[in-house]
């Protein structure tokens, strides 16, 4: 296997790496090197205008809509780069991840012009409308309904675990259109502002204190007519796009974050006396081999989109990705809490807000103050479950990759 990347790649890899080096602060990356407070507050602004500036931010969007029309392997190498140095690349994960992509590939010449250079300049937030009480794992069951009104869509139903509703600009969420249609047609997908009477945002606290997801109430919420994303009730094939996104593309990159995270894990061993047990080195070993399964993997993905193959053991690896890492971390960060054994209950988390890999900053939390790896270590339990759970990955790669039998619905359907 010859994992070389082309001259032109290395070439762009070069650009990158001088241009990191160039404007990240002196030291970074270095031991002993830290943000905080208003330093951390003042390079995020900071950092985001030099992204502005450079043109990395949704850099591989095309030109015409504000991006800097980056090949796939252009793309590759940048999320690389920047994997390595340990530079956030803004993760604004509802907007540049999920709707603006979904955008890209369904939305009308009207909606990229108006969505997206917002979304790239950060000008506009976003939340995600998809699940409800009856409609998680069965999505397909949702109730929320939109009916027209002259030039305007008519939302009402509920919405519920939607990350962010409380700061969003616009949601872009699934809505019934035609009552009578089978159940996964008669859908679409709606941009609707947030910011009007008839949404109402009820947060859900949780038992740390913090309130991240919310329950989000439609009561003749209205958008605009044009504001269907993919064509009148398509709005299920448009949904499994942005599914798509959200289990997670970045094929080459994502091993990365789980190395520099099992790297801490194994000093904080070393640190501790933990590495001597032979339990647990026996366990970091077994993660160890994960992340390379991952890093290997990456590669079969990235040279099956180079060569447009359409092998089927390689739409396998795509299927199971989520549920392989998702699994994996909830492993990998329990052995971490068990590593650092009675210590691992103590709070020892500061007050700067933290950057929790793959989902973006997430505020420090005064009342429950988790450090970063203790906030990973809650957060891994969640992660079989956003963006479809495991069982439910499982159900896929059995009926769709392996062509086993339909699961059985109730009512036969
Ligand atoms: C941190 C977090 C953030 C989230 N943010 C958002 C958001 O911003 N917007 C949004 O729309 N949603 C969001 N969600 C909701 C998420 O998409 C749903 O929780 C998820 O789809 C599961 O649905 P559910 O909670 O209703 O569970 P259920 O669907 O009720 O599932 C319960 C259990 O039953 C299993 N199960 C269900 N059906 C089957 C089956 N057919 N075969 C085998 N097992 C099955 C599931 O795997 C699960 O273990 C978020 C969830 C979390 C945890």
């Amino acid at each position: 296997m010859d994992l070389t990347y082309p001259p032109e790649a290395e070439a762009f890899r070069t650009e990158i790496r001088d241009w990191l080096q160039e404007n990240l602060p002196e030291g970074w990356g270095e031991p002993g090197f830290e943000l905080a407070g208003e330093a951390r507050a003042r390079f995020n602004k900071q950092w985001t205008e030099k992204l502005f500036a450079g043109g990395w931010i949704c850099a591989s969007w095309p030109k015409e809509y504000g991006g800097k029309g980056l090949s796939t392997m252009q793309a590759v190498v940048l999320n690389e780069e920047f994997a390595r140095a340990g530079a956030p690349l803004r993760a604004d994960f509802f907007g540049d991840t999920l709707v603006g992509p979904t955008i890209l590939q369904w939305g009308s010449e009207e909606q990229k012009k108006t969505f997206l250079s917002k979304i790239l300049r950060g000008q506009i937030t976003w939340c995600q409308g998809f699940s409800e009480p009856d409609a998680g794992s069965d999505l397909a069951s949702l109730k929320t309904r939109a009916e027209l009104d002259g030039d305007e869509w008519v939302i009402n139903g509920q919405k519920v675990w939607t990350t962010q509703a409380q700061y969003a600009d616009y949601i872009f969420l699934l809505a019934r259109t035609d009552p009578n249609a089978p159940k996964h047609k008669g859908i679409s997908y709606l941009l609707v502002p947030m910011k009007q009477p008839g949404v109402e945002v009820r947060p859900i606290k949780q038992v740390d204190g913090s309130a991240e997801f919310n329950e989000v109430f439609f009561n003749n919420a209205r958008c605009p007519k044009d504001n269907v994303v993919g064509g009148l009730n398509n709005g299920w094939a448009v949904a499994m796009t942005t599914l798509g996104f959200e289990r997670g593309t970045s094929a080459t990159t994502s091993h990365r974050r789980f190395q520099k995270e099992l790297d801490e894990i194994i000093k904080e061993a070393r640190k501790n006396g933990a590495s001597s047990d032979p339990l647990v080195r026996q366990r970091l070993a077994h993660a160890w081999s994960k992340v390379k399964i991952m890093e290997i993997n990456g590669f079969r993905s990235l040279t099956a989109v180079l060569n447009k193959s359409k092998d089927p053991g390689v739409a396998a690896l795509g299927a199971t990705n989520k549920m392989f890492w998702s699994e994996y971390h909830q492993d990998v960060m329990k052995l971490a809490m068990d590593i650092r054994g009675m210590g691992g209950q103590v709070l020892t988390g500061g007050s700067d807000e933290e950057f929790i890999p793959g989902y973006g900053r997430r505020p420090a939390n005064q009342s429950y103050p988790a450090d970063a790896m203790q906030s990973a270590f809650f957060f891994s339990r969640s992660e079989t479950i956003w963006g479809g759970a495991a069982e439910i990955q499982r159900n896929i790669v059995g009926e769709r990759v392996l062509g086993l039998p339909k699961e059985p619905k109730v009512g036969g359907e």
